[in-house]
């Protein structure tokens, strides 16, 4: 099969990424109404306030927070790149293993909202942790089974899961990261109806300890794709090797192979060839873990910022009375409110029903790893030299051992794994033009006859005739939203903009016809401005929800969402303009230049690619392990 797949062209990686896309929307979505022109607030107004914990709930965080502050020294974690078996063993004791679990699985059934507590609780702390728990439950076994799986295959395997035999996903293989089309791991079904499973999966999170897995495999006659629960104790099934990368150093990450490998027919999960749809469906859904960790993360670098700035006097005064630094600060603060103002709304929907999230968490994921990836950076800068310094050095030396270093290491794959920054805005912009491709698909289609296109028209006009008009016709000035006081400025212009939007993404249709899903910088920036508008709306609705509600914050909260708006707006006017004024032609020329060859000239004076090839030692390559470093004992700055 490997020979048949080196040709797969984008036209047809498309069309599989296609097939598997979930079409319907039997529930209304905030960016979806967006992109169509329509500045639907009541979809996040009233925001959702926070009810009182559950007791069961609250028993549960405290004690995991305790065990956190008590028991993980995250710095060892790091630095051995290991789990110690007592933090495995306290997880399993806590039930963390099972928190999305149903009870009547034996998990602890908790909902999305308190999960994602968890979540932003070890994003403040360990990307390790964060990993290992996620990778089981929000994408491994437990997920793909509770939206998809059949009664048999629930009742076999989450009380497993529940009790801690950990699990993983395995989609990526060495020719498939982003491109599922090229997926080579084939499962051949026997007469019995059994599948016969063989290929090579790469980058398995938790695969070194997992006892289950997720496999999606291609049937090798009908090329379609199926999803499997394997167990890795099954003859045939064997951890080639464990990865180890720049951060997150105790990831169990493998590279896991099966050859003949009987997988019994019951362990299918779902139907038949539906596994990419599986797949894909298990992240949007586990979409929301990273965004909710990263929401924890910003939230440490903000405590670490202020503390700092405070103390930290320089030229006379605290750093963070310099304006350079101030403004860090202020843009932090702003945008960790934002941030957790969009996360904290999709984790509610996802809860509440009657939403269909997959943009929502989508624009989540993107946008949050962005920001914090951002703000991660500027706590570095913020921070300076003890920015760079580890935990074990700082402590050594007698000061706070901070880890923005490990921070910095462990929170980068968050902008790559889970679907790439690139990955999401493609999946928005495919839904940002859905109705366009709907109504008008055939006009652009160069495949489509003249005959097919005209016989399309009378479609096209009794949707455009009405649909394009009131785009330039809603009402977004003063008095509208003026319930919301000083911040309905920034929901008019919302409004106006959401309108703007939908016309923009209509004439860049028109402009680019057929070539408009090649035009990657024109629909990035049509999925900017969405998410931008998103997390101001979520921010102005959040703030006002508290002050309704008589919130001790809700004036604080007033003024971050609005220096957050101020920001946005200025982010998004200069988004806009770019759309039509920009280098895009020229860059795109320039790089194929690149990757001709014909600027190899500028690679002059280097040491290059050639060179750390040869110069790397057999012998630490078979290791292919970091050396643990020598450890004082720390105890690293977190949520507590
Ligand atoms: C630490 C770690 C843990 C992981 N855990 C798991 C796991 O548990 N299970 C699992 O199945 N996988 C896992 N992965 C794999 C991960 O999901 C992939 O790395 C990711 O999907 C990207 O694939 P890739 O690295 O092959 O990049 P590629 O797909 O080769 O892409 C390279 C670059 O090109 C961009 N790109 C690709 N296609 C396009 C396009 N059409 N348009 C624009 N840009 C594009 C990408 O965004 C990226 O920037 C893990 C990876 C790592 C590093």
């Amino acid at each position: 099969m490997a020979k048949e797949l080196e040709h797969i062209s984008e036209g047809e990686s498309r069309k599989v990424a296609e097939a598997s896309r979930e079409t319907e929307w039997k529930q209304p979505s905030f960016l979806r109404e967006m992109f169509l022109g329509n500045f639907r607030l009541d979809l996040i107004h009233p925001y959702p306030q926070p009810v009182e914990e559950r007791a069961e709930f609250s028993a549960f965080y405290n004690a995991i927070k305790e065990f956190l502050r008590d028991e993980v020294d995250s710095v060892e974690i790091d630095v051995t790149g290991e789990y110690p078996e007592h933090v495995l063993d306290g997880f399993r004791k806590l039930g963390a293993f099972g928190m999305k679990i149903p009870k009547k699985y034996g998990g602890l059934g908790f909902s999305n909202i308190e999960y994602q507590k968890v979540m932003q609780l070890l994003g403040s702390l360990d990307g390790n942790l964060s990993a290992l728990l996620s990778a089981h439950q929000s994408i491994g076994v437990p997920q793909p089974l509770k939206l998809f799986g059949s009664e048999t295959l629930k009742k076999k395997y989450l009380p497993r899961c529940a009790a801690g035999e950990i699990s993983a996903f395995a989609l990526t293989e060495p020719q498939v990261g982003s491109d599922p089309a090229r997926l080579q791991t084939s499962a051949e079904k026997t007469p019995e109806g059994d599948y016969i499973l063989n290929g090579e999966k790469l980058w398995c999170t938790n695969g070194t300890l997992a006892k289950l897995l997720v496999v999606m495999a291609r049937d090798p006659e009908s090329k379609k794709i199926s999803a499997f629960v394997v167990e890795t104790a099954w003859p045939g099934v064997k951890i080639e090797h464990r990865c180890h990368f720049m951060g997150l150093r105790a990831l169990a990450n493998a590279v896991i192979s099966f050859k003949n490998v009987r997988v019994p027919a019951e362990n299918l999960i779902g139907d038949e060839g539906k596994g990419l749809k599986i797949a894909l469906t298990t992240l949007n859904d586990g979409r929301l873990s990273i965004p909710n960790g990263s929401v924890g993360t910003c939230k440490l670098c903000l405590e670490i910022c202020r503390k700092w700035s405070s103390e930290r006097v320089q030229w006379g005064k605290p750093v963070g009375k310099h304006e350079a630094i101030a403004h860090k600060i202020a843009d932090m603060a702003a945008t960790t409110f934002a941030m957790e103002s969009i996360v904290r709304l999709a984790t509610e929907m996802s809860d509440h029903g009657g939403y269909d999230i997959r943009l929502e968490a989508a624009a989540c994921k993107e946008w949050s790893t962005d920001r914090t990836w951002e703000i991660v950076d500027d706590t570095m800068q913020i921070r300076g030299g003890r920015g760079y310094e580890t935990e074990t050095s700082l402590a050594a030396r007698g000061e706070e051992p901070i880890g923005v270093e490990r921070m910095m290491r462990d929170y980068r794959i968050n902008k790559i794994f889970e679907g790439s920054s690139e990955i999401m805005h493609l999946f928005m912009a495919r839904e940002a033009v859905d109705k366009h491709l709907q109504v008008a698909g055939a006009m652009i289609d160069p495949e489509k006859s003249v005959a097919e296109k005209l016989s399309e028209l009378p479609k096209m006009a009794a949707f455009y005739g009405t649909w394009y008009p009131t785009r330039w016709l809603g009402w977004g000035q003063w008095p509208r939203y003026q319930e919301f006081g000083a911040l309905a400025t920034h929901l008019r212009f919302c409004e106006r903009n959401t309108r703007r939007l939908s016309r923009q993404i209509f004439h860049g249709m028109l402009v680019h016809q057929g070539k408009l899903q090649h035009k990657q910088a024109f629909l990035f920036r049509v999925v900017d401005i969405a998410n931008e508008l998103f997390a101001m709306a979520a921010s102005v609705a959040r703030a006002h929800g508290m002050e309704e509600a008589g919130h001790a914050e809700a004036a604080n909260a007033a003024e971050l969402a609005d220096l957050f708006c101020r920001n946005a707006r200025r982010k998004v006017v200069r988004l806009f303009h770019d759309l039509w004024a920009n280098d895009d032609v020229r860059k795109y020329k320039v790089a194929l230049r690149v990757l001709d060859g014909k600027h190899a000239w500028l690679e002059e004076g280097i040491l290059g690619l050639e060179a750390r090839a040869t110069n790397l030692k057999p012998e630490t390559v078979a290791g292919g392990k970091i050396e643990p470093l020598p450890m004082p004992k720390v105890r690293p700055v977190g949520t507590h």
